[in-house]
């Protein structure tokens, strides 16, 4: 895709969203339709594809959506564009390994990120205001009137009267252990979906996955179809994998918005009792979880951060296995493992990870047993899901915001300080003007902002506001910036 910039010049645009995966994708394309393509909205994205982010740049067709197709259409008021799309696109599917695809079909995430590509390509299209710039944000600098200079590494800049923060989910962070040369080892694998990493775990020896969560699981999807080298072993905390997708009679919400539960104690009693309800009418818990879902956000709001940090101790593990939920097809491939000796589970806790000759030595508690137990692996890999701790991030941007005070972590230290809409408070509790997020850095305020049905709703709000507010205030600095020269001063 298109790199707008040349250089040795400055460039202006109304809006700048950082981050080209599903959230700034969207948030890039409802704006410039809004505005009818009479803004500059500059899409910048560090990696070559743009529209895909983490999540949907997999080549691997194993790797499905966790979400039925016929609820991932890109727009809140249409969840089965998606849908319609692959039914207008039959190659593309056949491509993707899938025919006939249902509205309760489990799809490749690749077939996902094609879908994605598409949408953006058609709107930048049809609004040439929209320019995607393949560049790397290193640095955002707030000026006295308010607007941002983007930098880009390199040093090239870009002026922006506003600017998305749509970063995402970063890898996972190492585990923080007593030793921890390891983290500097090549047998230490940081990226569970790069090609390299699949080749390395292809050699011989045991490996290791920390984590049970959906990343292990399409790890696990990856190796099952190579050549067995050795055992895999999988070690988590609380030893859950995602529970099986399985048909469910949809319930209406069961929670009186009226009377949200108070603790999540309550919570867990409401949920249980929905279930055996569900269960008795011939449904099941899924429908009871999918019935929270609208209700979820207003009741983590309703909680003070002692019971937010209760149900995250406590509750967490149990709610995300229920919650994000695995097709059975892949927990199938995961049992074969199991059964035919190529795959043993554990309940623990790593205590240590060092290197020696032969590989990586690991020590690990296992629950409920007092001797520590040891692994001999030739690789560990890092499965245990996004880091959102943001003062652990090594990201050059977000080392920088932190630097500048422009963001500060939440209570929980699951993302960023964040108000109603997105809106960035920086280090002195001050908002940020013209500063904006959506998705993951939300999770304090939300903790569910991570899959496309969220998503979807805050693009499309973020867009509207934005779109508001550059209506309201004068021209960034020229109209459809690009390629003029910027008018503004420097800090
Ligand atoms: C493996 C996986 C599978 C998932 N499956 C599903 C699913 O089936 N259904 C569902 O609803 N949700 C799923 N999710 C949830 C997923 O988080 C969302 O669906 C969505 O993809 C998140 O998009 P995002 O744009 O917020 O973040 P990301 O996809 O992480 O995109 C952020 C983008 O920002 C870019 N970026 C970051 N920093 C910079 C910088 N400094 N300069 C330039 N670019 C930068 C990154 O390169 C990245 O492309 C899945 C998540 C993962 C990790």
């Amino acid at each position: 895709m298109s790199n707008g910039l040349s250089a040795d010049r400055d460039f202006n645009c109304d809006a700048a969203v950082i981050g080209a995966g599903f959230s700034g994708t969207l948030t890039a394309v409802h704006l410039v339709r809004l505005s009818g393509g009479t803004i500059s909205v500059a899409l910048i994205e560090k990696k070559q594809r743009f529209a895909r982010g983490v999540a949907y740049a997999t080549e691997d067709l194993d790797h499905l959506l966790n979400v039925p197709a016929g609820r991932m259409g890109a727009y809140a008021k249409d969840p089965e564009h998606f849908l319609r799309w692959c039914h207008e696109h039959p190659d593309t599917c056949r491509a993707a390994g899938v025919q006939n695809v249902l509205a309760g079909s489990f799809v490749p995430r690749k077939l996902y990120g094609d879908y994605l590509e598409e949408v953006l390509e058609n709107t930048r299209r049809r609004w040439p205001g929209l320019q995607l710039l393949q560049e790397e944000v290193a640095d955002l600098r707030l000026r006295p009137n308010g607007q941002f200079i983007v930098e880009f590494v390199g040093g090239r800049t870009l002026n922006a009267a506003k600017v998305v923060l749509a970063l995402g989910n970063f890898p996972p962070g190492d585990p923080w252990l007593r030793d921890r040369r390891f983290h500097n080892s090549r047998r230490y694998l940081t990226d569970p979906w790069a090609q390299s990493t699949l080749e390395q775990l292809s050699e011989q020896g045991d490996i290791l996955i920390l984590g049970s969560g959906l990343t292990g699981l399409d790890l696990l999807l990856s190796l099952a179809k190579r050549p067995a080298t050795g055992v895999i072993h999988v070690i988590s905390r609380r030893g859950l994998f995602p529970q099986p997708h399985a048909l469910s009679t949809p319930l209406p919400a069961f929670i009186d918005e009226n009377a949200l539960p108070e603790t999540a104690r309550e919570a867990l009693h409401q949920v249980r009792k929905a279930s055996k309800q569900a269960a008795e009418a011939g449904s099941n818990w899924r429908a009871v979880v999918d019935a929270l879902r609208p209700s979820t956000q207003k009741i983590w709001q309703r909680w003070d951060w002692v019971e937010r940090r209760k149900f995250l101790r406590h509750l967490r593990a149990y709610w995300e296995s229920h919650r994000h939920r695995a097709s059975s097809e892949a927990l199938a491939v995961k049992k074969n493992l199991e059964t035919c000796g190529r795959l043993a589970c554990y309940r623990g806790r790593v205590l240590s990870i060092t290197e020696n000759d032969t590989g990586l030595e690991v020590e690990f508690a296992e629950f409920r047993r007092c001797e520590p137990k040891r692994l001999q692996v030739s690789y560990v890999v890092n499965c245990t899901g996004p880091e959102c701790n943001y003062h652990k991030l090594k990201d050059p941007l977000v080392m920088q915001l932190f630097l500048r005070g422009l963001i500060t972590p939440d209570p929980l230290f699951l993302g960023i300080e964040v108000g109603v809409g997105g809106i960035i408070y920086d280090v002195h509790g001050r908002r940020v003007p013209n500063l904006y997020t959506l998705g993951s850095p939300q999770k304090g305020r939300l903790l569910e902002t991570t899959a496309v049905p969220e998503l979807r709703l805050q693009a499309e709000g973020l867009a509207k506001r934005l779109w508001r507010e550059i209506r309201r205030s004068e021209p960034a600095g020229v109209e459809a910036g690009f390629g003029n020269p910027a008018l503004a001063y420097e800090i």
